[in-house]
């Protein structure tokens, strides 16, 4: 008796026909560094300029928020604390609650614990793999009490403060869904667009609809600055209070150190800017590299029953950062297997991270039904996405 469809070699023959052959290791998402970056981390080096001031921050700055249409953006150390700062300036506190996926980075869930406060999980939808917006609706219907405008959990007694979706591998959440959800409970938006600088929901730029949104530029992300991230939001107020916020909260003076918050040292390097401004550069061009790659890999899969190839939503143009691999209901115990094949044969290839509300620090959170991460957990495989890899094809 067969127990299923799905064809192992199909698969693995269809993935290496779209990879370089001559390499015996192909990375799951690696850097491409292949402009300014010299020329501009010479500069810095050349002038002495490394460290916490120089002009690569405010240029870095200046042309992010150019690039994904935000008033502001704010350079910091990392998309962690990014999130964190993001959080801090919607005013979540200690014990408020904070709606999260629990298919996300463990990033997410930390910022929140940072504040004091307590992720609440949600579930994520089959169309877009990130939060589902309409099921958090109906969730919030049945927990929620309101009292002077605000959302209580009915449970907990607790205030849900802010809601993170996250765009899962690039791919956008239903944002005009999620903005209603949030105009309805009032609850701040706060994006975690950690995985998608150059994907659009609707012509507009992930991380621009929240009052406040996350980016990283971690070395595995789209583009890179070693570490690194940044706040956008277009609130000229809350862009004030985030640069001071990650640079110790010093009132500025010529030689007093004055400080007026409890701050952070959230700034990112000179040296580090130097690397993403090169890398901004070369965004667009990335993005064509990535999506040809997305395309070529479709063409490749979308013929071999027991999988699906993740292809981005009608209302989305992503920059599949990361690709995606479904596998059928019938066929999630053949994951593993896959996945030792293509690792054994250097093809870099991973599930998704373990649903945060299962890990110890998180077990006790409130959560809703969450079947869908449930299921995709199992279904999901991410296979090499770097953006050298589209370097042949054309979108
Ligand atoms: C990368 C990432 C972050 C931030 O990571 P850093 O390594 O701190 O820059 C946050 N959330 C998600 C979903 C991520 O993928």
């Amino acid at each position: 008796m067969r127990r299923n469809s799905l064809d192992l070699t199909a698969i693995v023959d269809a993935i290496e026909e779209v990879l370089p052959r001559e390499q015996e290791f192909i990375a799951l998402h690696e850097p491409y560094l292949v402009g300014n970056e010299w020329t501009y981390i010479k500069e810095c080096l050349d002038t002495g300029w490394v460290s916490s001031v120089g002009k690569f921050v405010d240029k870095f700055e200046k042309d992010l928020a150019e690039y994904t249409g935000s008033k502001h953006a704010i350079a910091v150390v990392n998309g962690t604390a990014a999130l964190h700062i993001c959080l801090k300036l919607v005013g979540v506190a200690e014990n408020d609650e904070v709606l999260i996926p629990s298919l996300t980075f463990i990033a997410t869930a930390n910022a929140v614990s940072y504040c004091g406060a307590i992720p609440h999980f949600v579930d994520s939808a089959i169309n877009t793999l990130g939060l589902d917006p309409k099921k958090l609706d109906s969730y919030l219907q049945e927990i929620i009490v309101m009292k002077n405008g605000f959302s209580y959990n009915k449970e907990t007694g607790n205030r849900i403060k802010a809601v993170v979706p996250m765009h899962t591998f690039g791919h956008p959440v239903d944002l005009d869904l999620l903005v209603n959800v949030c105009e309805k409970y009032n609850i701040e938006l706060v994006e975690d667009a950690a995985e998608s600088l150059g994907s659009y929901y609707k012509n507009q730029h992930t991380g621009t609809f929240g009052k406040v949104s996350a980016l990283s530029f971690n070395g595995n992300k789209i583009i890179t600055t070693g570490g690194g991230g940044a706040i956008l939001t277009n609130d000229e107020k809350l862009a004030k209070l985030a640069k001071h916020l990650t640079t110790t909260a010093k009132v500025p003076h010529r030689w007093e150190f004055v400080h007026d918050h409890i701050g952070y040292n959230y700034r990112l390097p000179n040296i580090n800017a130097a690397l993403g401004c090169a890398q901004l550069e070369k965004l667009a061009d990335y993005i064509n590299k990535k999506r040809a790659l997305a395309k070529r890999y479709d063409e490749m899969l979308k013929d071999i029953d027991g999988i699906t190839f993740f292809k981005e939503p009608d209302f989305a143009k992503s920059n599949y950062w990361l690709n995606v691999i479904l596998l059928d209901e019938a066929n999630l115990e053949l994951r593993d297997m896959l996945l030792r094949i293509l690792n054994d044969k250097g093809i870099m290839t991973r599930p998704v991270w373990t649903l945060l509300h299962k890990l110890p620090m998180f077990r006790e959170c409130p959560k809703m039904d969450l079947s869908t991460s449930k299921l995709l957990e199992k279904q999901i495989i991410n296979i090499p996405s770097s953006v050298v890899l589209g370097d042949s094809y054309n979108a």
